[in-house]
């Protein structure tokens, strides 16, 4: 227990499902009636995700941080982005700090991790949006920061673009916040309005703009998700597009492009990988830096959007 009364528990993997490149995915047990499971990834070697980043892990070095973990920071979502199989599951309930951050020990114990020796990255991408949940999860990150000692360097947190939420996080101190990620998914407001109804409360516009308040650390980036829904997102006119609005931030900043997963429900269709490809292209030549997110754990559902609980044949159980 620390000084604000904060408890980081173990809570117990319920479920481990492996995947042949590695990854694995967790259901965590949740509190409430014990039956209650929210997800966590750790995926080996991370997915490239923090490459290019600020936080000195380029390509070579990123291979030698020991894994990603993901963690979740609601059970279920409210925001109802279009492609994504959490948001099926509704919003349930906030995580609190101990919990979130317990998903994190969990799953450092698990592999033995020695914090401090080997590097590891965490991001806030599961399950959840942690902006709606801001207070828990800020209390996590210091929880995580002084009693596990994780660097806040190596944490990303990923936004669906809370404009509050982010205004508050532009407020907290450089060398106690994570870096940031926003889920931009889309060219312009009529197209993002359709992938992702919250942008109908909080344009692009505005979420530049507040965004624009965030004071960067020497070297660091703000990250642009960009989920390629094929026939959708994925033309060579959209990267076009996003290359003007990422500039236009005015900001250090990077895209990841990350190959829609498929999952149960969703009606989207996977990008080809030569539209990836030419899309990747045509970004870098806007002068935007670009990379393209390797997808882990498909095979089990833990890839990214692809995170509900999916108890399936896939992949070994443990
Ligand atoms: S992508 Fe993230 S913010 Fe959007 S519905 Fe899924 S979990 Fe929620």
């Amino acid at each position: 227990m620390n000084a604000q009364g904060w408890e980081v528990g173990r809570p117990e993997i319920a479920q481990v499902f492996k995947s042949v490149d590695g990854t694995e995915r967790y259901l965590v047990q949740g509190g409430g009636d014990g039956r209650e499971t929210v997800e966590a990834v750790w995926m080996p070697e991370g997915d490239e995700g923090e490459t290019g980043d600020g936080s000195g892990i380029e390509a070579e070095a990123a291979a030698r941080s020991r894994a990603t973990i993901c963690v979740s920071s609601q059970v279920g979502c409210a925001v109802n982005c279009q492609f994504c199989l959490t948001a099926k599951l509704g919003f349930q309930r906030n995580l609190s700090a101990g919990e979130i951050a317990g998903q994190v020990v969990s799953v450092l114990e698990r592999h033995g991790v020695e914090v401090g020796r080997e590097r590891v990255n965490l991001v806030f991408m599961g399950m959840g949006e942690p902006f709606l949940n801001y207070d828990n999860f800020m209390a996590a990150v210091r929880l995580l920061v002084e009693e596990v000692g994780l660097s806040p360097q190596r944490m990303t947190v990923s936004t669906s673009g809370i404009v509050p939420g982010i205004e508050r996080f532009a407020e907290e101190p450089p060398e106690l916040r994570p870096k940031l990620a926003i889920s931009l998914n889309a060219p312009n407001d009529e197209v993002r309005g359709e992938v992702m109804p919250i942008n109908r409360k909080w344009p692009i516009e505005a979420v530049m703009e507040a965004v624009r308040k965030v004071k960067l650390r020497p070297r660091e980036r703000v990250t642009f998700e960009y989920v390629l829904l094929g026939g959708v997102t994925d033309r060579v006119e959209h990267a076009a597009e996003v290359g003007r609005l990422v500039r236009r931030t005015g900001l250090a900043a990077k895209v990841n492009l990350i190959a829609w997963n498929p999952g149960p429900g969703i009606e989207y269709a996977m990008p080809q990988p030569e539209a990836v490809e030419r899309f990747r292209v045509a970004l870098g030549a806007e002068g935007i830096p670009v990379y393209v997110r390797r997808p882990r754990g498909r095979d089990i559902f833990a890839a990214c959007g692809q995170l509900k609980r999916t108890v399936g044949e896939t992949g070994n159980r443990e």
